[in-house]
């Protein structure tokens, strides 16, 4: 494993643009369920049932359980060495941008400046009737909140069904193409179309240095250095020896 850190670090030093991709296994040490861990909030709410818009369209009081007990865990929730680790990566100009598929904002609250926030953010609230906008802090009584015309109002992030943001889309597709090392941390790369952004940059000629527990569809086929272990752990040893190389 050490050995796999000093080569993980050397190919993140030499790069000129490297990217980071993250998923919801680099929340896992924050506290935050990812979809398949056992217990907890997935197995009472099924995302194929609670996460899609057309559950939101027929029934959004039901996903309004799921979305409040999702918020209050994310509230609670702190960076972790693995966002941390990345803020640092970021400052010390070795990052160039995070794509996140994760809507809890843990990235920035860790330092990270450039983030492309590719599933949406959960801070802001629409009409899907008449297309108000709100802010989540100021309906944070509502239960489900609703709008002025009483419509009930859904979060801005990226529900199963509904596309990707457009400039989140392109502007991700166009880093992917010219970066020269991407890290995959915390994902199982499952969840299209963010599962083709490893392939892109590998076409194009990236290094792939992919952090998970397991082993994903990815590892023995896109992947150049697997890191098998947490986000925190490995982030913060890679940090450290890039330091060192330094
Ligand atoms: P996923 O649940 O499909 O996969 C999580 C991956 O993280 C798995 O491969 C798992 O082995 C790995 N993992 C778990 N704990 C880890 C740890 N401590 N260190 C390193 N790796 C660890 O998640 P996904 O691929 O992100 O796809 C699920 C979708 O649901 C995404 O859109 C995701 O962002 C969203 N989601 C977001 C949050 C959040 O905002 N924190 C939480 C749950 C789901
Ligand atoms: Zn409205």
């Amino acid at each position: 494993m050490k050995d796999l850190i000093n080569e993980a670090a050397r190919i993140i030093r030499d790069s000129k643009l490297t990217l980071a991709l993250t998923g919801a296994g680099i929340s896992v040490e924050s506290g935050i369920p990812d979809f398949r861990s056992a217990g907890g909030l997935w197995t009472r709410f099924n995302p194929e049932e609670y996460a899609t818009i057309s559950a939101f369209r027929s029934a959004p009081e039901k996903v309004w359980e799921m979305l409040s007990e999702m918020g209050k865990i994310v509230d609670d929730a702190k960076p972790n060495k693995a966002h941390l680790g990345l803020g640092e990566l970021e400052r010390m100009g070795f990052l160039h941008t995070i794509i996140t598929q994760n809507v809890d904002n843990l990235h920035q609250e860790g330092g990270a400046k450039n983030v492309i926030e590719y599933h949406g953010n959960s801070s802001t609230l629409t009409c899907l009737s008449c297309g108000e906008h709100y802010n989540a802090d100021e309906k944070r009584h509502e239960n489900p909140p609703r709008c002025g015309c009483q419509e009930i109002l859904k979060p801005d992030v990226v529900f199963f069904g509904e596309t990707i943001p457009p400039e989140a889309l392109s502007r991700s597709f166009l880093l992917a193409a010219g970066a020269e090392a991407l890290m995959v941390i915390g994902t199982s790369a499952t969840v299209s179309p963010a599962n083709t952004i490893p392939t892109t940059a590998k076409e194009k000629g990236a290094k792939i240095i992919e952090i998970n527990m397991e082993k994903t569809h990815l590892t023995d086929y896109v992947t150049d250095i697997f890191l098998q272990g947490s986000a925190g752990e490995i982030v913060e040893a890679l940090v450290a020896e890039i330091k060192g190389l330094l």
